[in-house]
């Protein structure tokens, strides 16, 4: 089941994975004097989960502990904590 998320502080129901220490891609075609470089679109290969945060305001989620949530899993947990979730069957 899809959890609704609303922004405790803006009311936004956006929510967004901020990570870091990612590891990027692409395929480079060199040329003379380095000038213009094209690209392939960029992979990620790599990254780590910093925090979660408010899309709108960046209101980012904590546990209880005062430590980030960092996992999509605690992400769900603060979610059916702190956000009433509309009533209704299935999914
Ligand atoms: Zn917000």
């Amino acid at each position: 089941m899809k959890l609704k998320f609303i922004c405790p502080i803006c009311g936004n129901e956006r929510l967004e994975e901020v990570c870091t220490g990612a590891t990027l891609s692409h395929t480079v075609e060199v040329y003379r004097g380095g000038e213009n470089a094209e690209y392939s679109e960029t992979e990620i290969h790599e990254a780590y989960t910093d925090r979660f945060q408010c899309e709108e305001c960046g209101y980012v989620l904590y546990h209880d502990n005062g430590s980030v949530v960092k996992t999509l899993e605690d992400a769900s947990e603060w979610i059916l904590d702190n956000v009433q979730q509309p009533i209704r069957g299935g999914d």
